[in-house]
């Protein structure tokens, strides 16, 4: 594939046969004609033992599967209604890791998955959360978050080179090894085994003698046993008992977690591990969450796609399109997707835009380009310019959206306690401040600008290149202007009317840490909108004296130095002084789309459960790479 192309992907070539589908590049079926899911039973669930296995996961255990090749998410939905079947189902959680180089459209999938009726609820499920064709990792959560689907479109050996999980069951599909030499690659069965671990199992619908020998090389012990239907042979493994762990080492779940800082980041990470069975405590100097930075009564979905398809677009995409999916079932409760428009502002951006467009291909479903006339019909308000319409995007309430977020049985408040000190006692934290002492095994700050003073270095906090940068939303009457019907971001971001007002902003002072709300600060805001959206106000624009009539809200984004979030632990930075201490802080103005997928890859990592980030976001993401060596140092 060219590389302009990126990032979307090239889906499957699909012809159907007799209304089975079958793939042209391959020249081989998805599934046996003459029943695919007999199959799929016989091969995959049976031969791993999976009822019997599931009947006897603990509670809050997890279940790792991972295949090669998904294709029409057959074996997928069947491991799924096997799980379903047991019990187990109620308190555990099954991750299912799949690999596909050419993904089905989902009109495709659509059409494949109406062949199993007594599918049809979960197939329903997967067609409506079933990700955009673009490359990399896609986290989708179903069941309400019981099953982890982490769908990698891409190569498989790459996804098993980029992604950190350990199976306890694979499914090793793909077309015949004859026709798809690829996906049988040595150096695929040397990963399949350094993602597994004694007690780990495999099943394949193949009885090649070359791959039986590969995979027993590598440590399964292999077994020919009888194939579905007409085929005599496939095959079993196991790696024994007694075989050595080389696998990625399991994190096992930490007994206690402390939050502090009750913001987007924190209650999303706090409900995150609470839905996994994990008890939590929140801490937050505030009586709620949701007050600081986290506290404005309306906040947009966006972020800035890069030209480049790099690392840190690929971490903006991922979060944007995890977070459109993650905020659904908060629709009538603090989500509006209402769509989003990413004016064409000035003639920088004009010409930003236009490279983005000829070096990229987005699937519709994510952006597309629209022209002044179209912006405004779909945003309500005339606009001079077009821009990028993201129709899954909108905006949210984040105060009352942290509110719920916190509001579960497995975390427990520790509100009104201002914290001031941490410290590590022999194996476990100790957060000081405020209220009684919390004696807790992993601590994540979450705690914004504040964030790096609060990480024990002994007065080195200035060792993080972390900074604070106020920002000032104003209020607009919704009566003073067309109120917007989308979304609209250009040098400031408009949202729609919401209480009777439309807030606006936000300021970007890097020299100003006032947190009192200034007119000035208005005036700004008020100007910025006036140029970017003249057409806004019902009378006149507004003159520079209405400033000091509006209100507003002040808060403070906690930055990087390069402007990439935080999410990890500060495990061998300074010996092991720090293990067991994580931050979750650095989203700038952009936590709303970042948090939910960076707290669930911080939730994956404290549970021990596979990760939904690739190693290369991994460490994009790594706090590591704020820690000023030199400063600490020299302290
Ligand atoms: N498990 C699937 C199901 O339940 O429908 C059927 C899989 S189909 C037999 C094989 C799949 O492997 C196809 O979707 C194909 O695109 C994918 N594939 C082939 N070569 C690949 C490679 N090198 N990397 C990733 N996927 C590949």
């Amino acid at each position: 594939m060219a590389e302009e192309t990126v990032p979307a992907i090239e889906p499957a070539d699909i012809r159907w046969q007799d209304g089975v589908p079958e793939s042209r590049l391959f020249g081989d079926v998805y599934f046996n004609r003459d029943n695919g899911l007999e199959e799929t039973r016989h091969v995959f669930i049976g031969h791993n033992q999976l009822p019997e296995r599931f009947a006897t996961l603990p509670d809050h255990a997890s279940f790792v599967i991972a295949e090669s090749g998904f294709g029409t998410g057959l074996n997928f939905l069947a491991a799924w209604q096997a799980w379903r079947n047991t019990p187990a189902s109620q308190s555990t959680i099954l991750h299912f890791v799949s690999a596909e180089r050419y993904p089905l459209t989902r009109d495709d999938l659509t059409r494949a998955l109406a062949l199993w009726p007594e599918l049809q609820d979960l197939g329903d499920e997967l067609i409506r959360h079933y990700p955009p064709l673009v490359r990399g990792v896609h986290r989708v959560l179903l069941d309400g978050g019981r099953v982890r689907l982490t769908l990698y479109f891409g190569d498989v050996l790459d996804a098993w080179r980029e992604l950190e999980f350990t199976a306890d069951a694979w499914f090793l599909d793909g077309f015949a090894p004859s026709l798809n030499p690829g996906m049988w690659l040595d150096d695929a069965i040397h990963q399949i085994r350094q993602h597994s671990k004694p007690g780990t199992t495999l099943a394949t619908f193949t009885a090649v003698g070359r791959i039986r020998r590969a995979l027993a090389d590598t440590g399964f012990s292999m077994t020919k046993v009888a194939g579905f239907g007409r085929k005599r042979d496939m095959l079993t493994g196991v790696i024994p008992e007694s075989a050595s762990e080389t696998g990625v080492t399991d994190v096992s779940k930490p007994a206690s977690i402390a939050i502090v800082g009750a913001g987007i980041a924190g209650s999303l990470l706090a409900r995150n591990l609470a839905e996994r069975g994990v008890d939590v405590t929140l801490v937050d100097g505030a009586n709620k969450a949701g007050t600081a930075a986290s506290g404005n009564l309306q906040g947009a979905l966006y972020v800035k796609l890069g030209v480049e398809f790099n690392a840190q677009t690929q971490l903006a995409l991922t979060s944007l399109l995890f977070s459109q999916r993650f905020y659904a079932p908060y629709r009538h409760n603090g989500w509006h997707p209402t769509g989003l428009l990413q004016m064409a502002w000035g003639e920088q951006e004009q010409q930003r835009q236009e490279r983005f467009l000829d070096r990229n291909h987005y699937p519709p479903e994510v952006l597309v380009p629209v022209d002044a006339a179209e912006a405004s019909r779909r945003t309500g308000v005339p606009v001079a310019t077009g821009g990028l319409w993201y129709a899954d995007s909108g905006w949210l309430e984040p105060a009352a959206l942290c509110r719920t977020l916190a509001d579960h049985p497995n975390i427990r408040h520790c509100f009104g306690m201002e914290v001031q000190r941490l410290s590590r006692q022999e194996d476990e934290w100790v957060i000081a401040g405020t209220g009684p002492d919390i004696h807790v095994d992993r601590v994540i700050l979450c705690s914004g600008h504040r964030t790096p003073e609060l990480v024990p270095l002994e007065g080195m906090s200035g060792a993080f290149r972390f900074k604070a940068i106020r920002g000032q939303v104003s209020h607009l009457p919704k009566e003073r202007i067309h109120a917007p019907e989308a979304v609209i971001c250009g040098p400031r971001y408009l949202n729609p009317a919401h209480q009777g007002i439309c807030v606006t902003g936000a300021t970007f002072d890097l020299h100003d840490l006032s947190p009192q709300e200034s007119a000035n600060s208005h005036r700004e805001n008020l100007r910025e909108l006036n140029a970017m959206l003249p057409g806004l106000w019902n009378n006149e624009p507004p003159a520079d004296s209405e400033a000091k009539t509006i209100e507003g809200r002040v808060g403070f984004r906690c930055t990087t130095h390069d402007y990439q979030p935080v999410a990890g632990s500060l495990d061998n930075l300074e010996g092991d002084k720090l293990n067991g201490l994580f931050l979750f802080t650095g989203l700038g103005s952009k936590g709303l789309t970042y948090a939910p997928l960076l707290a669930e890859f911080l939730a994956d990592k404290l549970t021990g459960q596979p990760a939904c980030l690739p190693r290369s976001l991994e460490k994009r993401v790594n706090p590591h790479r704020c820690y000023r060596m030199e400063a600490a140092k020299a302290h």
